[in-house]
């Protein structure tokens, strides 16, 4: 029997994590595979008008949110173990798949979002890690707790009804997908790749691990270094330098490990 995880948002706005009532996540948090809770920062302000907020010490337009009720927040939270807590911050760590899989082991990921100019720096002591959604400023941290949110949950078991596809999916290990297609068999005079049709197992799937590793040398040749290859990678690598010459130039660790038996790391 799995266990639920539970996700808590720390929040000035906790209508906003409703958007993940829909779909894959929104089923899972119905089934009780996982549960959201969110707490808003004005339940723990200090003073009748609820301000949670003030203006920058050393002047500077905005306002910045006040270390206490966070704090507070965080610590009315029910004790327990195997919780993280993450502050949403496009000073982190920029969050990647393998996050995902690492949050997902938790029981509880605790999320604090930040509003306005951010938060008082003295809230940093109170959480474990610092995630960016990468580098660029949101308003608030509420639509990153939602992305990352939805990330963490498709590595749960039970989350996605077709468990393997989170290793297949871009990112599962390391390549982007491969490219999907659906009815119509032509579609304005593009047709289909014939090999989808075939029925052949076995070849799809070696089109598809080709045409994984081609996207993914094509678009995004930082991840291509760090793909750790298989020893039935090795044949459709030298099928592509065919086509993509300047691929030739990473042969050399090809030809290394291709003797090895086990799976690899690629290094230049
Ligand atoms: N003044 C802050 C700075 O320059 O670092 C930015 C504050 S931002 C307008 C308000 C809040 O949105 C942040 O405290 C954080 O919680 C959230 N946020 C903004 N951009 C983000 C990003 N790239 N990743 C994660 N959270 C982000």
């Amino acid at each position: 029997m799995t266990s639920k995880m539970v996700f808590w948002v720390l929040t000035l706005f906790p209508g906003m994590l409703e958007c993940l009532r829909y779909s894959v996540v929104g089923r899972a948090w119905q089934s009780g595979l996982i549960d959201i809770r969110t707490i808003d920062y004005r339940e723990f302000a200090a003073d009748k008008h609820l301000c949670v907020d003030d203006s920058p010490y050393g002047g500077g337009g905005g306002m910045v949110l006040k270390v206490d009720p966070i704090v507070r927040a965080l610590r009315s939270l029910p004790t327990g173990t195997g919780r993280r807590v993450v502050l949403l911050s496009p000073q982190g760590k920029i969050f990647r798949q393998e996050d995902g899989r690492r949050l997902a082991a938790y029981d509880e990921v605790v999320f604090v979002c930040g509003r306005y100019e951010g938060f008082d720096e003295r809230v940093r002591a109170y959480v474990d890690e610092e995630i960016s959604l990468g580098d660029y400023v949101l308003s608030g941290g509420e639509l990153g707790a939602a992305v990352l949110i939805d990330a963490v949950a498709r590595h749960i078991d039970g989350v996605l009804g077709n468990s393997g596809s989170v290793l297949t999916e871009s990112h599962g290990e390391g390549c982007l997908e491969y490219p999907q297609f659906t009815r119509p068999e032509v579609y304005e005079g593009v047709a289909v790749p014939k090999v989808l049709m075939s029925g052949h197992h076995a070849e799809i799937e070696r089109w598809r691990r080709k045409e994984a590793l081609r996207r993914t040398f094509l678009r995004r040749p930082d991840l291509f270094e760090e793909l750790t290859f298989g020893t039935g990678d090795y044949a459709l690598l030298e099928e592509l330098v065919a086509e993509y010459p300047e691929l030739a130039g990473l042969r050399e660790g090809w030809q290394h490990l291709r003797h090895q038996a086990k799976r690899v790391r690629f290094t230049r």
